[in-house]
This record gives C-alpha cells, structure tokens and sequence, in this order.
C-alpha cells in the first residue's frame, strides 16, 4: 500500500514538473566577469540593456526570429558558441527559439521577476542575458523551448565558415 502510494507521488511531481514547474537551474559560474562600464565599452546600448541588464527584444522584432539559415549561433558579447542552427525551430512565440544547445554553453539560474516563476539563460563564458529555457518544445525532440533575444546572438553562417 504504501508502495503504491509512493509510486503514485512520484508520478505526480513528474508530471507538475513537465507540465508546470521551471527547468531545473545548474547553477555553474560564468569564467569572465568584466564590469558594467568594460561591458558599456565593448557592447551597444541595446545590447547592453539585454545581455547587462537582462532586457528583452520587442516579440517579432529580432534579426534572428524568422532567420533559418545553416551556422552556429555565438554570443554576441563574448563570441563563444551557445546554439546550433539545427536545433532552431518556429515556436510562433516571437522570439528565435532552439530545443537544444550546445553541451556546457549556458548557465540555467531561477528568475523570479515579474512575479512569474522562470528559468533564466546566461552565457557560460561572459554571463551575458540570453533568455529563459521552457518546458513547451518540441514534444518529438527534447521538450524544452531555449527563447532567446536575437540581440544576444551573432551568427556565423556556415557558409562564411567555409571560406576561412
Ligand atoms: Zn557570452
């Protein structure tokens, strides 16, 4: 009896947890830490809003929502390469969104703001303000939703890639 009960409680924080509750954080470090006026020297005002001052791209208005071409998508503060084009697809959510990114690449950190409960996604490398991760992706695939400003993103197209 007790078995079963138990059972039938894990089955339910399972299912709250795919269903409700917000990615697991994990809670790494970022390796650069460089202060607002280095960041203010390197970056532009609108990126400085987004990736410093966890700022977000108006929905629909980024370079990178309906963009689809081959390559790696890079921070566009510190360079390092956080998403592959493959795992991009159309969420019809307004932002660029991947199922996917690439091992180690980003940090997950709660965010209560806004009095919502959501996963943050900062760089590994620098830090810098990507988005929030979601459990509403692709079911066939990993189920998660990486929404990212286009703002935060430099890509390098593989073609450009090819010619180096
Ligand atoms: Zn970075």
């Amino acid at each position: 009896m007790y078995k079963t009960l138990s059972l039938i409680s894990i089955f339910i924080i399972l299912s709250c947890q795919t269903k409700q509750m917000p990615i697991k954080p994990n809670m790494m470090k970022p390796k650069i830490n460089k202060s607002d006026a280095e960041w203010e020297k390197i970056l532009t005002p609108q990126q400085f809003h987004i990736l410093r001052r966890k700022g977000t791209d108006l929905p629909g208005t980024g370079e990178y929502t309906y963009n689809f071409e081959d390559g790696i998508y890079k921070c566009a503060a510190c360079g390092a390469p956080l998403f592959k084009s493959d795992n991009k697809y159309e969420s019809h959510c307004g932002w660029p969104s991947f199922d996917d990114v690439i091992e180690g690449a980003i940090i997950m950190q709660p965010d209560n703001s806004h009095n919502m409960t959501r996963t943050e996604i900062i760089c590994a490398n620098c830090g810098g303000h990507l988005g929030h991760v979601f459990n509403d992706g692709p079911r066939e695939t990993t189920g998660k939703r990486y929404c990212v400003n286009s703002t935060s993103l430099n890509l390098a197209k593989k073609d450009a890639d090819k010619n180096k």
